[in-house]
């Protein structure tokens, strides 16, 4: 089911070439090598009916809205000047938290559970043939033998390790932090009590469609990642740039965790957070559209630096390779003069730096 990408135990050319080394579990890989699998195919046809009920019906998605918008402007933490950064901030502290539960164990114990669930089931059940087909065989060979049962497979214990290794959060890590947050906020928090807007911004805007919260979520992301294509491009391209700015956010190359979204200089941070901002107003996004803009936003950036590749996710939900994901974000983690993009893959196509 899941595929946990490279985890620095042997060469990046070895990855996904040979199954029966550590963590390189393979799946039943669909078109693209991407790991499709049932739950892919389940998700994409709930959301393709979603866009065709909406289409012929729109009128119930949009009441929805409606509701949640008329909610909003009657609540006095929506209507407080900080709410969007704040927002940003406790989103990044849900999902990283969220990740770090999955890497401290969760991980481990899945794949157990999807090798007990392969041999009730049988082959192919769970998309994780390899490791489960290896587990089995190693199990029937020792209990002939009468060897005692190893209580952690030998497939996954590098995998298993590492990850362990990096989920344990130094004291260091809080401290830098709560420092990122302090930088981010108390500049953001002073300047919206210096200049409070957002009653006379939010004052006569009527509900968005469900359609136009959609459009803007998808377009915002978009020109976000051509912009921060170039930006990240030039944070490669010139030495001291790199090593003042950007160099932090390398500091781990394999495996990575979602706690690498926020190892950013402060200058790239606030770059970072500029540019979602230009981006939001460029396109004259509705204030709702804004708000699920940077909730979806930090799931994605928690997402590609999870190290992990689930079949639900986008990258494999959305076919033909338009979509980077944690396996492309990692190579540029590993490989840092490729893969610039952070969610799509036209610009490293067009540019060839894929
Ligand atoms: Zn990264
Ligand atoms: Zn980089």
């Amino acid at each position: 089911m899941a595929v946990n990408l490279y985890d620095g135990t042997q060469p990046p050319s070895q990855y996904h070439s040979n199954p029966k080394k550590g963590g390189n579990m393979v799946s039943s890989a669909g078109d693209d090598g991407a790991n499709v699998t049932l739950v892919t195919w389940f998700i994409r046809l709930s959301l393709v009916s979603l866009a065709v009920c909406y289409v012929y019906n729109p009128t119930i998605m949009d009441a929805v809205i409606g509701n949640v918008w008329l909610q909003l402007l009657d609540s006095p933490l929506y209507m407080w000047d900080s709410f969007e950064p704040t927002v940003a901030v406790l989103s990044f502290v849900f999902f990283i938290f969220a990740w770090w539960l999955h890497d401290f164990g969760a991980r481990f114990y899945w794949h157990k559970l999807m090798c007990v669930v392969q041999r009730c089931m049988g082959k192919g059940s769970t998309g994780l043939d390899n490791l489960c087909v290896t587990m089995n065989d190693r199990t029937a060979t020792k209990r002939n033998s009468g060897q005692r049962q190893k209580r952690i497979p030998d497939e996954l214990r590098p995998m298993h390790k590492a990850w362990h290794t990096r989920a344990a959060v130094p004291m260091a890590e809080y401290a830098q932090y709560a420092f990122i947050a302090v930088m981010f906020l108390v500049p953001l928090y002073a300047f919206d009590l210096l200049f409070p807007r957002r009653h006379m911004r939010l004052d006569g805007v009527g509900a968005p469609s469900f359609g136009r919260v959609c459009c803007e979520v998808v377009c915002a992301l978009l020109l976000y990642d051509s912009i921060f294509y170039f930006w990240h491009r030039f944070m490669h391209s010139d030495a001291r740039v790199y090593r003042i700015v950007h160099a932090v956010h390398h500091k781990y190359t394999s495996p990575i965790t979602a706690r690498e979204t926020i190892r950013l200089s402060v200058v790239e941070l606030w770059v970072d957070s500029i540019i979602s901002v230009v981006t939001l107003n460029v396109l004259f996004c509705h204030p709702l559209s804004r708000c699920t803009f940077n909730v979806v936003i930090v799931y994605l950036l928690t997402e590609l630096h999870c190290g992990c590749d689930y079949p639900w996710m986008p990258h494999n939900v959305i076919p033909f390779n338009l979509v980077t994901g944690p396996k492309i974000h990692g190579k540029h983690h590993r490989l840092p003069n490729r893969a610039f993009a952070k969610f799509f893959t036209h610009w490293d196509s067009w540019l060839s730096t894929a």
